[in-house]
């Protein structure tokens, strides 16, 4: 027993060197070292070869009682976090009361030898029994045993409630039963009921190890957990692993943003793409000073409406690493609520898209040179009519000029019909101005230049240009415009553009022999006050039904000196401005082309109808 209990004391307390918070584990060994000192003590009474020696052995005996039992307690109050205070300490106090009252009164507080020493049978060994009987005061060992009961009951109908019931049963059940079981067996050898040798430290022995058993139960569980925590540890390491290297093949950088200190963490992408140095602690002014100063309150906006509206963040942004560098970068993004409601965390990627920003900005250009070009090809188109437009008022001026002459060399000249031929030619020479003012304009190069116009005066200017043209080919204009159109945001010459295409096209069509008349109608509208829609509405041979969608494809043409860019130039002007365009099929006969522009100010379509 004794080995057994040392075994165990010594396992709990180097537990306890290595883990001093588990305090329990160091109550458990020294109730383990007093279970092994009585073990002792109870063979020393069995060796006896006098009363004193035995009486001797039992002083011993009670006073580690006393360390068992009130380490024991303290066990579990500790381990179990269980049972009153004041039930402890005065089952501590019921303890050591005997324990003190055994040294005073002589010669034992429980027991008095009455003779010599007897020998008793004890499986097959024969062993010195006690000779005596119980003192008075004896009994207050039971009495400390109730409060011990007591105590460990509380203890126990704590630790069933909160819904551990077998850690209730093996520790407190376990710790009752041989406390009874030993008091029970202490006072029937001590009355001589029993012939057999004293040995509670059997019973204690019982109780230190279901408790140990109970206490190992619970390192095997944290074993586990431990197993788990590394498992799932490893199992991370490797996702991050994997995420990084994903990351740096697609050159994704990922951030996280303390939004109440400030402080950033970013991943080695991240640094590098923002242009800071690796492993420096990062707070997010330093951050921004990195960030071209006139994206900044773009960046600043679309972070405030990220947690205004708990929406993701999404901006694409300027980074100026160093004086000679810049990049573009797209973030996206979200914010972290914490349960208050309060913004915590902002996480999220940068990815650079310089390249593809680049490419863009060149594919701007190429759109911008086509769509130049093609105007440049439609107005030598329109060559004829136009040096038709400027003769004419040339002519006139030349005209006007002779009768002048003619006036000034009469005797009596009269200078009012001079006068009268000289307002001719300045209204002459104002027609002819504006014809190469248009052409001008028609012909600069220039970026996407938006402005709000009213889109009726764009027509008038077009038809003012073509007026030649459409007198030529026998074409007659009807007009239906809404006169309360709202403004539209966009760029003045290119809308000429495409007007010009879509009345030139027209113009074609009802020029085929299939045409039924000669008719050009321009409308305007507005619908639900979102969008102005223009339409151009012939007379001509129509459009194949099939051929509704391909006739805005690039190289698309029917006429035999045709390009077949016109059209697929519009669309991209109309798209580029939030509209669409679209032709469909008159129910007569000819087909109709309509412009959607976005009312100035408001979201457009995407484009690509
Ligand atoms: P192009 O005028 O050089 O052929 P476009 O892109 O302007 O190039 O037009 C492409 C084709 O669409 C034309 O060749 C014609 O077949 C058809 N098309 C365009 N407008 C009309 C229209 N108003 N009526 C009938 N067909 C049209």
């Amino acid at each position: 027993v004794a080995a057994a209990c040392l075994t165990l004391a010594a396992t709990h307390l180097l537990v306890w060197i290595r883990r001093r918070r588990d305090v329990s584990h160091l109550f458990l060994a020294l109730s383990a070292v007093g279970a092994a000192v009585v073990a002792g003590c109870e063979l020393a009474i069995m060796k006896a070869q006098t009363p004193d020696q035995q009486a001797m052995a039992i002083d011993i005996v009670l006073t580690f009682l006393f360390v068992v039992t009130g380490t024991l307690i303290v066990f579990l109050r500790v381990y179990l976090n269980a049972g009153r205070a004041w039930l402890m300490w005065a089952a501590i106090a019921g303890r050591l009361v005997p324990t003190v009252l055994n040294f005073v009164i002589e010669p034992s507080l429980h027991y008095t030898f009455d003779g010599p020493i007897y020998q008793i049978n004890f499986l097959g060994e024969t062993i010195s029994g006690l000779n005596g009987r119980q003192n008075i005061w004896s009994l207050f060992g039971p009495l400390s045993v109730l409060l011990m009961i007591a105590f460990v009951t509380d203890v126990m109908v704590t630790v069933w409630r909160r819904g551990e019931a077998r850690r209730a049963l093996v520790i407190c059940g376990g710790m009752l039963l041989f406390m009874i079981i030993a008091t029970a067996h202490s006072m029937l050898v001590f009355r001589g009921v029993l012939e057999m040798p004293f040995l509670v430290s059997v019973s204690y022995l019982a109780i230190v190890m279901a408790m140990t058993y109970e206490v190992s139960s619970d390192m095997i569980r944290s074993a586990q957990l431990c197993e788990d925590l590394n498992r799932s540890q490893g199992e991370l390491l490797e996702s991050e692993r994997r995420m990084d290297l994903a990351s740096r093949a697609v050159g994704l950088g990922m951030w996280l943003w303390d939004l109440r200190s400030g402080e950033v963490w970013m991943s080695p992408v991240a640094r590098s793409l923002f242009g800071v140095p690796q492993e420096t602690p990062m707070h997010i002014d330093g951050v921004n000073t990195k960030i071209h100063p006139d994206d900044r309150q773009i960046v600043r906006e679309a972070i405030k409406t990220a947690v205004r509206d708990r929406e993701e963040y999404h901006c694409d942004f300027r980074i100026q690493p160093s004086d000679t560098e810049m990049r573009w970068l797209a973030g996206r993004g979200r914010v972290d609520f914490a349960a208050d409601g309060e913004p915590r965390h902002m996480l999220g990627v940068s990815i650079d898209i310089t390249a593809r920003r680049q490419a863009e900005a060149e594919a701007a250009r190429r759109r911008e040179e086509l769509t130049h070009l093609s105007r440049v090809t439609m107005l030598g188109e329109l060559a004829g009519s136009l040096a038709h437009e400027l003769n004419q008022p040339l002519a006139a001026i030349l005209n006007n000029a002779e009768a002048a002459r003619r006036f000034l060399s009469q005797e009596d000249t009269n200078l009012d019909e001079v006068r009268a031929i000289l307002d001719d030619i300045v209204s002459d020479d104002k027609r002819a101005g504006e014809v190469i003012r248009g052409l001008r304009l028609l012909l600069r190069k220039g970026e996407l230049d938006k402005q709000p116009t009213q889109i009726n005066s764009v027509i008038g200017e077009v038809l003012k240009l073509m007026r030649g043209d459409l007198l030529n080919r026998g074409v007659t204009v009807v007009t239906s415009l809404d006169d309360g159109l709202p403004m539209v945001l966009v760029d003045h010459v290119q809308m000429q553009q495409v007007l010009l295409n879509l009345i030139t096209n027209a113009c074609d069509a009802m020029c085929d022999p299939r045409a039924r008349g000669r008719q050009l109608t321009i409308t305007t509208r507005c619908v639900e006050n979102e969008e102005v829609v223009v339409s151009v509405v012939d007379q001509g041979c129509g459009i194949d039904p099939e051929m509704l969608v391909q006739v805005f494809e690039s190289f698309y043409t029917t006429k035999d000196k045709g390009m077949g860019l016109g059209l697929a130039v519009c669309r991209t002007i109309v798209t580029a401005h939030g509209g669409k365009l679209w032709a469909q099929n008159n129910e007569g006969r000819g087909a109709s082309f309509s412009v959607a522009l976005p009312v100035n100010g408001k979201t457009g379509h995407n484009g690509n109808q």
